[in-house]
């Protein structure tokens, strides 16, 4: 068993370490004065112009297969460019990706969708939350009706991520009721020229996602993404990716926040000496070391389970479990040990951790990832210790 990186997982970690710490940190000072006024922190024209930068610098569609231009990245890789990227607060990501599951394209859907996202030059949204389905995905009830050529879309979707940036929604309506969204539910593209309406949510995070309201929206059926009742197994594909995404960028996170807390534990002092002479401010370093390095063994795990082409939905449901749980202890010790300082808005501790609370909730909430582990385990999908095959 071999736990070090290769050479080249080395090299694609330090050189996007670099391109982070020479391109990326030196805006978080202007993002945090931005946010502080109600703004977004990155226009959308400076994200792209930063995203042209990375590309000169080779990094252009981490998980965008080859042909189509991109690194094709195992998700290994990934997992370690997310902790990279995690690291900063500016709202950066690569660019030259599309949504995994815009692959099921036919050939005229990719021309008019996939290659103009990847390219940056469309921005799409993935919706199948609705007021009264979230964790409860299979009770959708948009319903998408067949009236010729076209499909004809009645209903809400709601916390929409980039719902108010897109201008095309992938998204899963019921198009058998009699069967439900198990296999009787299709995904659609939806460019919004067609009629759907977006209005942005309020959270207390920076940033928001959004609800869309679809008011007899008809897409011809030329628009319908992979097959008729394959939408709800797309969605879960969907879902799946960011299961060990998060928590990636949440190591990232605590990675950084707890650096922080190290130097002003060596720095800040009170009755005459440094506050890291304390054993209590000890303990909470101490703590927030060992559950890093435990979440990373999970995350890389995950990351490992999907490139060894296993399914990775237990693994990926403890790596998000534990990760989420992790960056919010970590970044909440952290905000302690900086005391009153922890608590202002001239550091990003609070930005972090009003973030990091999101984590435990979206792409499968704390409760539901623990139905799976439990319910993997009870029906003997998995058994216990028996994840490095
Ligand atoms: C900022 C943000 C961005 C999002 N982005 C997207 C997006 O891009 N696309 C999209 O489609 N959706 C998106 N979502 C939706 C997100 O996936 C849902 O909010 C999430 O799945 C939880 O659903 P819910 O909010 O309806 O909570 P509910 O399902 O109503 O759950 C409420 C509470 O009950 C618990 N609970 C529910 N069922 C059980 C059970 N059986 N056992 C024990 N506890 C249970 C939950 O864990 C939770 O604590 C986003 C949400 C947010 C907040």
């Amino acid at each position: 068993m071999d736990l070090a990186l290769t050479y080249e997982q080395q090299a694609v970690r330090n050189t996007v370490r670099d391109f982070v710490r020479k391109e990326v940190m030196p805006l978080e000072a202007e993002v945090l004065r931005r946010e502080r006024r109600g703004l977004p922190g990155l226009e959308q024209s400076e994200l792209r112009e930063l995203q042209q930068r990375a590309k000169a610098f080779g990094f252009w569609g981490l998980d965008t297969p080859t042909e189509y231009g991109g690194m094709g990245l195992p998700a290994v890789d990934q997992s370690l460019v997310w902790t990279e990227t995690g690291r900063s607060f500016v709202p950066f990501r690569f660019g030259g990706s599309a949504d995994n599951i815009l692959y099921h394209a036919n050939d005229e859907q990719r021309a008019e969708y996939l290659l103009p996202t990847i390219a940056g030059d469309r921005i799409s949204c993935f919706a199948i939350t609705e007021p009264g389905a979230g964790s409860d995905a299979a009770n959708i009830r948009m319903t998408a009706r067949r009236d010729g050529d076209d499909w004809v879309l009645n209903g809400e979707k709601v916390f929409i991520t980039g719902g108010n940036e897109a201008d095309f929604a992938i998204v899963v309506a019921v198009t058998d009721p009699d069967i439900g969204a198990r296999g009787g539910s299709t995904a659609f593209l939806v460019d919004r020229e067609r009629g759907w309406t977006s209005e942005f949510i309020q959270t207390m995070g920076e940033g928001g996602p959004a609800s869309l309201v679809f008011d007899n929206v008809r897409v011809p059926h030329r628009n319908v993404l992979g097959e008729v009742g394959q939408g709800f197994e797309l969605g879960m594909k969907w879902i799946g990716k960011g299961r060990y995404a998060i928590p990636s960028q949440g190591l990232g996170i605590a990675e950084r926040a707890l650096e922080m807390a190290i130097e002003y534990a060596n720095t800040r002092e009170t009755f005459g000496r440094p506050i890291g002479t304390n054993q209590a401010i000890q303990w909470m370093i101490a703590d927030s070391e060992v559950e890093v390095e435990a979440a990373r063994g999970l995350v890389l795990r995950a990351a490992w389970t999907v490139d060894q082409g296993r399914d990775p939905r237990h693994s990926s449901a403890a790596a998000k479990l534990f990760g989420a749980g992790m960056v919010n202890r970590v970044v909440d010790r952290v905000l302690q040990i900086h005391g009153g300082m922890g608590y202002t808005r001239e550091l990003p501790i609070e930005r972090w951790y009003r973030q990091v609370r999101l984590f435990r909730i979206f792409e499968g909430t704390d409760e539901m990832l623990r139905l799976i582990i439990s319910r993997d385990l009870l029906r003997g999908y998995t058994r216990v210790g028996d994840q490095l095959g």
